[in-house]
Parts: structure tokens; C-alpha cells; sequence
């Protein structure tokens, strides 16, 4: 797969020198999930960083489910990882699991325990953290910390045999709990939890913790550059600590960058998964999810999420990014693939009473003016047709354009055509127009002889195909993620709209995931979810324009 470069940052740059200098032969990344959850925006940032890294530099780049955590994860989360790594474009080149490696990070704990470096504590979750210290504190020694060697290893075999409840033991690294580092405050090494895990089923409870896990995770699969996000930069110390003292062959580095924070979402699978269990929106893949399923979902290209992840750029000062970025990407992707067509959200009925009763003609049109090389289709044009309900104004202000009783337009494609009645039913409401249309005016036919101002869009009447449009705004509010608030309390009540009207005939061959760009409307993906063969849902991807400007940005 060929993707674009990766544009320079100050992570390629050290990779760079590291394979100038010689101190790396070949660059070994990793993307590291843990399947708690569907991947978001944010991840797609480091997936591409990893990919994209080791595909500039002839690396390779592994996809590590980082399992160690069997509460919370789940295989439906593995498989959903790996479909929306692969449709980002990306093909890992080892596939693994950090629950394959419990056996040989259970021996390197012990090797710990034999070098007096960690030993099995009795206090609870609760004493531990009461006895860590604070910033200008040193922490409490553990009563438990100068248990023997042999004591040590021999609880920490029962343990593993299950001997213990939850929570009645740790094993905790002996580093020093007067460190101005909390981390290196004898961190928890090992978890005891009876809760079978869905790659190693009831083989294991205990469970080794992320920062034990991790180095060595990275240090067995020989990882050069393991990325991560800022929050670990404290753990740095722990990180390299474990991979020292566990005597680890290969010693992986840790590089951290910033996070990808966005306008109007919430980027965290913890706050992601209260909105699907509590039923505020429709599945890890609603559209208007951050998530990748949903972005997919919604219509978001591959390539546009890409060039998104490339230009936001990778560095280290947090940022929120503005969601409209994202957005600027997708238009700049589809306009050149995407097929226009005529939509009517919103139907009102146009009879043209000096059309020939009976008569449809063929009209060409071109599918996509900015990519000729897509040809022309042809669309049926009759008496009767839908024009868009505020293409139309009873009493309109000036510099109303559209159509209004006396006034001329010009249809799309077709003709121009003039309002001389207004049909209302008993309650007063606008159900019908009677128009005119001048057969000299022709679209394409040259015709000079006046000039109009506005041109709406329509779609035959009889040969319409009804189509039911989802149309979406962000999720929540405020911009920012406000982190004092209820996450349902932020929620927008509007995000979703739902309308009924009519395409083009030709549209009764779209497919689920096909893209169009609706004239005027903007772009639209057919929902993959709800579409049946004889019923048409469209998902609208972005709208045409926006006041956003990709130049001031950065
Ligand atoms: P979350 O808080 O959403 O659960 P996480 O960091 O716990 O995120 P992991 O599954 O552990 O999720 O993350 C896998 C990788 O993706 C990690 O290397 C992490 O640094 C990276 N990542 C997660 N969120 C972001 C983000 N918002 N921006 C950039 N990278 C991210
Ligand atoms: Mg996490």
C-alpha cells in the first residue's frame, strides 16, 4: 500500500538520526489497543504515526492488543480493532497479544523477586494509595517490604494459584518510596483477579499491570520506538526501569507526543462507551460518533482521515483541533470521486401546467463537473416534478432569488420556470405550485435571451425514488471538553435530524457506503445500517460549505 510521506515532525526526525547513526538497523513500531472499546479519531493519529513511520523507513509496525486488563475487554472490541486498522489502509506485520507473553512476564517478575527488586504486599488498594506520598511527600514503606526472597517467591506462586481473593495481594517492584517520581514509588507490579480473560480464559488471575506490561510487551517484540501519548511521560523512568531490571535483551525507547484532543466531542472510550450503554446514540458506529466504525459509517474516506492525522501534525504541546479540519479534508477527497446527483429533502409538488400531459424527456447532465472524465448521466424531466420547500417563499424579502408567484428560475439542467399559482389546503399551508416553463431556454441550448437569478434543484416526480436523509450535528455543544459537567448535560439535543424526500431514479443502484454530492446539500454516504432494497437511507457526510479556513490554521 502507498501511502504519502509522513510530513516531518520532531518523531521522524529522531528516527532518522537513530538509523544514520547505526543505533537502529531497522525501526520496529506498534500500535497497542487495549480492547475496552472502538478506536477513535485519536487513535487513527497514532495509528498513522506507527504505519506510516515504518513504511517511510522500511520498518515494520505490529499491531498489539495490549490485554491485560480482562474486566473491561472484550474479543467483539479485537475484531472491531483490526477491521478498522485494515480500512484505514494499514497492514501490520506481526499480529499479538500481550496475554500470549503472561507466562514469560510472569518469569521475569519472579527473576525480580529473586534480585530483592519486588515483593508481595498484603495492604489494600485503598492503604496504598494513603501510603504513596504526595508531590512534596515521600510515601510510607510498606510493613510488607522487607519480606524474604523465599517468602516472596512462594507467595507469589499462590497467588498464581489462585490461593488469594481479589485485591488480598500485589506484587509491588521495590524501587524507592521517597522518589520525587510517584511511579517509581514501589508501583503495583501484578493484580490478583478472578475474572477469565477472552484470549486466555481461566489460565491466569492475576494480571500484570500496564506499566510492568508494557515495556516488556515492547521489549520482546523487539520494538525501537514505542509512541505514546504525554500523559506517560512520567512513566518514562518506570518504563526503562522494568526493562533494565527484567534484564531484557532488546531495550525499546519511549517517545511521547501529544494527544489528539477535538472541538465539540468527547475522545475517550470511557465516556464513548457510557454513550452506547445509555442508549444516547445508536451503536459504537452512529454517525455522529468520533469513532472510526462511526466515521466509516457516517462516510468519511480513508484518505481523508489520513491526511487529516498527517496535517494536524505530531508534537508535544496539547491542542484542540478543530473538528471542521476534518471536514475541510473529506470535501477536498470527494470532490473529485463523488458522482452529483439532485436530492429534495424537503418536498413541495411543481406541476408545469404548458408541459405536454404524458411526455418525459431525457436530460444530460454531467456527473461531475469538476472530473469530466466521469461522463454525463441522464436524468428524466416531466409535468410534474419536487422542488426543495424553502426554494420557495409566498411572500418573500428582498433578495429572495428563488421562486416566488410571478418570479422565474432557473431548474437545474433543464428549464426556467415561472410561478403563476399558489395551491394551499384548508389550513392555509403551501401543498402545490403551478409554474410555466419556456421550452426556448433549454439548458445547454445557448439560450441568451434573459437572465435569471436563482437556480434550484428538483427531481421528476413519477420517477423519483423516495429516500429518507439523516442529517447530523455535533454531539455536544460546547467546544471544549468541559470536564466539571455531566457528560449528558453537554449533550446537543439537535444532532439528529431525520427528513423524508426523493432522488434522482438513477440513485436505485446505489450501494451502501457509495458517496454522492447532493447539488446544494452537500455530501452524503448511503447508510450501511439501514438501507434495505427498497428503502434508501442517506447519511449526510459534511455540508458544502463552511465558514472554516484551512489556511489560518497553522
Ligand atoms: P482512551 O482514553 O480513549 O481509552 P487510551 O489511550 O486508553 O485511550 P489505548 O487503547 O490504550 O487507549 O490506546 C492505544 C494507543 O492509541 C496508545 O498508544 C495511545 O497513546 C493512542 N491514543 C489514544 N488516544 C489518543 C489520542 N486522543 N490521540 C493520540 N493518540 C491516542
Ligand atoms: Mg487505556
Amino acid at each position: 500500500m502507498e501511502h504519502k510521506s509522513a510530513s516531518s515532525n520532531f518523531i521522524r526526525t529522531i528516527v532518522q538520526e537513530d538509523l544514520q547513526s547505526g543505533k537502529v538497523k531497522q525501526i520496529v513500531t506498534r500500535f497497542p489497543p487495549e480492547p475496552n472499546g472502538y478506536l477513535h479519531i485519536g487513535h487513527a493519529k497514532a495509528i498513522c504515526l506507527n504505519f506510516e513511520l515504518a513504511d517511510e523507513f522500511n520498518g515494520k509496525t505490529n499491531l498489539r492488543f495490549d490485554d491485560t486488563n480482562p474486566l473491561k475487554e472484550d474479543k467483539e472490541y479485537v475484531d472491531a480493532i483490526k477491521e478498522d486498522v485494515k480500512w484505514l489502509g494499514f497492514e501490520w506485520d506481526g499480529l499479538y497479544f500481550a496475554s500470549d507473553y503472561f507466562e514469560e512476564m510472569y518469569n521475569r517478575a519472579v527473576l525480580l523477586i529473586k534480585k530483592g527488586k519486588a515483593y508481595v504486599c498484603d495492604l489494600s488498594a485503598e492503604e496504598i494509595r494513603a501510603t504513596r506520598g504526595t508531590l512534596t511527600e515521600p510515601g510510607q514503606e510498606s510493613p510488607y517490604r522487607n519480606r524474604s526472597v523465599e517468602e516472596n517467591l512462594d507467595l507469589f506462586e499462590r497467588m498464581r494459584r489462585g490461593e488469594f481473593k481479589d485485591g488480598e495481594k500485589v506484587l509491588r517492584a521495590k524501587i524507592d518510596m521517597a522518589s520525587p517520581n510517584i511511579n517509581l514509588r514501589d508501583p503495583v507490579l501484578y493484580r490478583i483477579s478472578h475474572t477469565p480473560h477472552h484470549h486466555t480464559g481461566t489460565k491466569w488471575c492475576i494480571y500484570p499491570m500496564y506499566d510492568f506490561a508494557h515495556p516488556l510487551e515492547d521489549a520482546i517484540e523487539g520494538v525501537t520506538h514505542s509512541l505514546c501519548t504525554l500523559e506517560f511521560e512520567d512513566h518514562r523512568p518506570l518504563y526503562d526501569w522494568v526493562v533494565r531490571e527484567c534484564e531484557m535483551e532488546h531495550q525499546p525507547q519511549q517517545y511521547e507526543f501529544a494527544r489528539l484532543n477535538m472541538t465539540n466531542t468527547v475522545m475517550s472510550k470511557r465516556y464513548l462507551k457510557q454513550l452506547v450503554d445509555e442508549k444516547v446514540v445508536d451503536g459504537w458506529d452512529d454517525p455522529r460518533m468520533p469513532t472510526i466504525s462511526g466515521l466509516r459509517r457516517r462516510g468519511y474516506t480513508p484518505e481523508s482521515i489520513r491526511t487529516f492525522a498527517r496535517e494536524i501534525g505530531v508534537s508535544r504541546s496539547n491542542s484542540v483541533v478543530d473538528a471542521r479540519m476534518l471536514e475541510h479534508f473529506l470535501r477536498e477527497d470527494l470532490k473529485l470521486k463523488a458522482p452529483r446527483t439532485m436530492a429534495v429533502l424537503r418536498p413541495l409538488k411543481v406541476v408545469i401546467v404548458n408541459y405536454p400531459e404524458g411526455q418525459t424527456e431525457m436530460l444530460d447532465a454531467e456527473i461531475n463537473p469538476e472530473n469530466p472524465e466521469m461522463g454525463i448521466r441522464q436524468i428524466p424531466f416531466s409535468r410534474e416534478i419536487y422542488i426543495e420547500q424553502d426554494d420557495f417563499m409566498e411572500n418573500p424579502p428582498s433578495k429572495y432569488f428563488r421562486l416566488f408567484p410571478g418570479n422565474e428560475v432557473r431548474l437545474k439542467h433543464a428549464y426556467f420556470i415561472k410561478c403563476v399559482d399558489v395551491i394551499k389546503d384548508e389550513d392555509g399551508r403551501v401543498v402545490e405550485l403551478h409554474c410555466t416553463y419556456d421550452p426556448e431556454t433549454k439548458s445547454g441550448s445557448g439560450f441568451t435571451g434573459r437572465k435569471v437569478k436563482g437556480t434550484i434543484h428538483w427531481v421528476e416526480a413519477r420517477s423519483a425514488v423516495p429516500a429518507e436523509f439523516r442529517l447530523y450535528d455535533s454531539l455536544f455543544l460546547d467546544e471544549q471538553d468541559a470536564a466539571d459537567q455531566s457528560l449528558l448535560d453537554r449533550l446537543n439535543p439537535n444532532s439528529l435530524e431525520i427528513v423524508h424526500g426523493f432522488v434522482e431514479p438513477n440513485m436505485r443502484q446505489a450501494k451502501p457506503q457509495d458517496k454522492f454530492q447532493f447539488f446544494r446539500h452537500g455530501y452524503f454516504n448511503v447508510d450501511p445500517k439501514y438501507t434495505t432494497d427498497d428503502h434508501l437511507v442517506f447519511n449526510r457526510i459534511v455540508p458544502l460549505k463552511s465558514s472554516f479556513d484551512i489556511k489560518k490554521q497553522s
